[in-house]
C-alpha cells in the first residue's frame, strides 16, 4: 500500500453498531447535541428520536448557529465540535429510515481489536477511514485524549501534549505548531505572498492575534478556530498570547492586552494558537479572505458566497503548499509525509463538510472558479451579489 492507500476513499467515519445498542447511540447522539446546543435547541420531552430526526436536528443545529453570526460584525471560522467533525466527514450517512446506517453492522463484533484500549470490540465502534484507526466509540467521550489538529486519538505510548486551554495536540502535529507571535509571523508573511500572487494584495493593516479558546469562547460563546472582526464588533480589547512555554506534558502561554483601534473597517483577525502550521495558514488564508472582501467592500454578500469564497481561498492556500510549501514538507521522511496526509486530510475536510455555507458554499464558488476563473468570479460577484451561472 502506497504511503497515500488509506487516502483513496477520502476522509469518512464509519460508523458500526449492534442492533441492541440502537437507542444508547441515539441518547448519546441526543446528548452531545444536548451538550454543545444546550440553549439554541429545546429538545423537549423528545424520546429516542429516529435517525432522521436526529438529522433534522443537526440542520436545525447548524442554521441556529449560521443565523446567530452577525455578518455585519464578525465572521467566525470554523465549528470544533466532534459530533460537527464526524458529520462533515461523514457525508455517506443517509437521511433516509430505509436506509439506516447502523442496521447492517452486528456481524463484525467481537472480530475487531480496537487500536486504542487494544481489546476486542464489542459495542460500537467508529472508524477514521483516513488515518486508518478503529476505535470503540467510548473513547470519544471517556477522556482519551484526541488532537485538536488531525482528530486522531491516542493510540500507544503516543505523547500528546495539553495546551493551555485544555485542548490536546498529538507529537505529529505539536512538531509545526503555531505557538506564538513569532511562529506567526512567518506564516502571515507567507499568506500575504499568496494573496499578492492572485492579485489580491492585502494593503490595509490588520492585527492578527494568537488567542487560547479560552479567549474565543469569551468573545464568541463558541468554539471556533478563528475569526474576523468588523469596525461594528463591539470589543474594545484583545487578550492574546505573546509567549508559550512547555512545561512537561502541558503548555502554559503568557498573555497580554491588545487595545482595538475604533474606526477600522477590519479591527483584527483572531487565530485559535497551536494548530500546525499549515491548518492554521488555511485558517489565516480563510480570515484574510473575508478581511480582503471587507476592505474591498463586497457588503451584503449571502452568507455561503461569503463562507464558500473564504473556504475557497483556504483550500488554495493548501494546494499551494505542494509546490509552495516549505522544505519541510518535502522529502520521505516520516514528518514530511505526515504533513503531506495532513494537508490532504485537511483539504478533504473542506471538500466534503456537510454545512450550506461552507460546505455547500464552497463547492458552488469553487464550481465558479474553475469554470471562469477567480477573478471573473470575484468581479461578478462583485457586480451582481451572486455566482456567475
Ligand atoms: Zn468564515
Ligand atoms: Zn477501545
Ligand atoms: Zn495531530
Amino acid at each position: 500500500m502506497s504511503a497515500y492507500g488509506f487516502l483513496d476513499e477520502g476522509p469518512s467515519y464509519e460508523v458500526q453498531f449492534s442492533e441492541d445498542e440502537n437507542e444508547d447511540v441515539v441518547r448519546a447522539i441526543e446528548l452531545s447535541l444536548q451538550e454543545s446546543q444546550a440553549k439554541e435547541i429545546n429538545m423537549g420531552d423528545m424520546e429516542f428520536p429516529q435517525i432522521d430526526e436526529v438529522e433534522e436536528l443537526a440542520q436545525e443545529l447548524e442554521e441556529s448557529t449560521l443565523s446567530s453570526t452577525d455578518l455585519s460584525a464578525s465572521t467566525g471560522g470554523i465549528e470544533l465540535e466532534w459530533w460537527k467533525l464526524f458529520k462533515d466527514f461523514n457525508p455517506s450517512v443517509p437521511t433516509s429510515k430505509g436506509t439506516s446506517w447502523w442496521r447492517k453492522s452486528s456481524k463484525q463484533c467481537n472480530t475487531l481489536v480496537c487500536d486504542v484500549c487494544e481489546e476486542q470490540i464489542c459495542s460500537a465502534w467508529l472508524r477514521c477511514t483516513y488515518w486508518g484507526q478503529t476505535f470503540c466509540q467510548k473513547h470519544t467521550s471517556d477522556g482519551t485524549p484526541c488532537c485538536c489538529a488531525c482528530s486522531r486519538f491516542k493510540i500507544g505510548d503516543m505523547k500528546y501534549i495539553t495546551l493551555s486551554d485544555g485542548r490536546k495536540l498529538c507529537p505529529d502535529c505539536r512538531h509545526t505548531a503555531v505557538m506564538d507571535p513569532e511562529d506567526c509571523k512567518p506564516l502571515l508573511d507567507e499568506v500575504h505572498r499568496f494573496f499578492k500572487g492572485l492579485n489580491m494584495k492585502i494593503r490595509y493593516y490588520i492585527p492578527i492575534l494568537l488567542v487560547d479558546n479560552d479567549e474565543i469562547i469569551r468573545i464568541h460563546k463558541k468554539n471556533l478556530f478563528g475569526s474576523t472582526l468588523y469596525e461594528k464588533f463591539e470589543l474594545d480589547a484583545v487578550n492574546y498570547v505573546t509567549r508559550s512555554t512547555q512545561k512537561g506534558k502541558s503548555i502554559e502561554v503568557v498573555k497580554e492586552v491588545e487595545q482595538l483601534l475604533p474606526g477600522r473597517k477590519v479591527k483584527a483577525v483572531l487565530l485559535l494558537y497551536g494548530f500546525p502550521k499549515i491548518a492554521l495558514g488555511a485558517t489565516l488564508a480563510h480570515e484574510m479572505m473575508h478581511a480582503w472582501m471587507r476592505v474591498q467592500g463586497y457588503p451584503g454578500l449571502p452568507l455561503p458566497i461569503e463562507e464558500g469564497l473564504s473556504q475557497v481561498m483556504a483550500h488554495k492556500w493548501l494546494e499551494w503548499q505542494s509546490f509552495a510549501g516549505d522544505d519541510y514538507m518535502k522529502g520521505t521522511s516520516d514528518k514530511a509525509q505526515f504533513l503531506r496526509n495532513l494537508k490532504e486530510f485537511l483539504k478533504y475536510g473542506i471538500e466534503k463538510r456537510h454545512s450550506e455555507a461552507y460546505g455547500h458554499g464552497f463547492r458552488e464558488v469553487k464550481w465558479a472558479v474553475e469554470r471562469y476563473g477567480l477573478r471573473y468570479t470575484l468581479e461578478h460577484i462583485a457586480r451582481a451579489r451572486k455566482l456567475p451561472k
